[in-house]
């Protein structure tokens, strides 16, 4: 930055430990809720475009500080991942969506499909398939049921190992989703490369349908062969009507996002769910 006299080099320098401080709050806040298990786990509803009834839902991870303050996973995930602390963090979440599955199946709720989150981290090592396994087996959670979502750039980075992890993971029954499908590079090879079962479609889809002619015919091409691929689609970020019945129309079959749902306590979202059944 180029340096414009004494006054606005000190303006630069409390920017910096401001933010210094607040990565410090954030990472002291991670450890302190992994030591005293105070994160907390919502859903976001999955819904089938057509009936618009609930198929499974999205878990999501929340982090409260001790001010009450509500952090973005945005802000404090990127935090965890250069900490190191995002290993801890995942193992928590999904031993917390495995005794939470357990929990609805012993109550003899049919168990929806759930995805879950990984960094790139989590399947670099044996984290994804010894831990996550063994976890399946101890919760008694069948993988079948649940999916995985990993962003691109998490499938750009070291291909061999994420091959070998993905693959493993496939063969043990879990789906495989891509996230935010269309926001980075080489998508279209990782459908192929990867044992992949799911594409999460990015929400900047929608939010561009309006105004940009290229976007929707990229977003048409993008449902039509992943449902000639035989693979489940999911477009994010639903927010109107309009764009659920156009996605219906382009042959999605499913939508999330806030015109249907908000994400959700699990309480709330079983609520839903048993509702949804009685019908
Ligand atoms: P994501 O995986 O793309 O998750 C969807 C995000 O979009 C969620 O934000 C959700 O609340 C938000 N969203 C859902 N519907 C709408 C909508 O209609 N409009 C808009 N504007 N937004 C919508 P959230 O929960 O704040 O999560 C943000 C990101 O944090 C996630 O993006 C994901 O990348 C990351 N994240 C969340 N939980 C976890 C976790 O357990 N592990 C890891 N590694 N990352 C997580
Ligand atoms: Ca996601
Ligand atoms: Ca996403
Ligand atoms: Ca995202």
């Amino acid at each position: 930055a180029k340096v414009r006299g004494k006054n606005q080099y000190q303006f630069y320098t409390e920017d910096l430990m401001q933010a210094a401080r607040r990565r410090m709050r954030l990472e002291n806040g991670l450890r302190a809720a992994l030591v005293q298990n105070d994160f907390d786990l919502v859903f976001q509803p999955i819904v089938d475009l057509k009936t618009g009834l609930v198929q499974g839902a999205e878990a999501l991870l929340r982090l409260e500080l001790d001010n009450g303050e509500a952090v973005s996973p945005d802000e404090f995930i990127p935090i965890a991942e250069q900490t190191g602390l995002i290993s801890e963090i995942s193992k928590w979440m999904c031993e917390k969506v495995f005794r939470t599955l357990s929990d609805w199946s012993r109550q003899g709720i049919s168990v929806p499909d759930i995805t879950i989150n990984l960094s790139g981290r989590d399947i670099q090592g044996d984290f994804a398939s010894v831990h996550l396994a063994a976890l399946a087996r101890q919760h008694g959670v069948n993988p079948d049921n649940v999916t995985l979502e990993l962003t691109e750039g998490v499938l750009m980075d070291n291909q061999s190992a994420a091959l070998e992890t993905l693959s493993d993971l496939r063969k043990l029954g879990f789906g495989i989703a891509i996230d935010d499908f269309g926001s980075g590079f080489s998508s279209l090879a990782y459908m192929r490369m990867y044992p992949i079962t799911t594409i999460k479609i990015d929400r900047s889809f929608l939010q561009n349908m309006d105004k940009d002619a290229a976007d929707i015919i990229i977003l048409q091409a993008i449902i039509d062969l992943s449902n000639r691929l035989g693979l489940r689609v999911i477009c994010e970020g639903v927010e109107t009507p309009e764009q659920a019945t156009r996605l219906a129309e382009y042959g999605c079959s499913y939508g999330q996002g806030f015109y249907y749902h908000r994400p959700m306590h699990p309480t709330d979202f079983i609520s839903l769910i048993t509702a949804q059944n009685k019908n």
